[in-house]
């Protein structure tokens, strides 16, 4: 039963469910990105560049956490890379 009483169609939540699919699959893509960034700087300086990006590494450009930054849509690598 939806909030309103109704019975939402399974439509809505297969569209909702795409739309959650293609928000996480353009975030790991975001992250894969940087982590070949050379602009990257790793909170951890001895992991290997190729490796995604994690919550404490930050965009050596923006200064930004880049983890925290990739998952808003509105945001943009300041290197136009994503
Ligand atoms: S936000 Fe852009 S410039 Fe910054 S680390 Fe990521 S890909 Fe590189």
């Amino acid at each position: 039963m939806g909030c309103c009483g109704k019975k939402p169609s399974t439509g809505i939540f297969a569209r909702a469910r795409d739309t959650i699919d293609e928000i996480a699959a353009n975030y790991q893509e975001r992250l894969k990105i940087c982590g070949n960034c050379t602009n990257l700087k790793r909170f951890h300086e001895i992991v290997p560049l190729g490796t995604p990006a994690t919550k404490l590494d930050k965009c050596g450009k923006c200064g930004c956490f880049v983890a925290a930054k990739a998952v808003l849509f509105n945001q943009k690598c300041p290197d136009r890379k994503w």
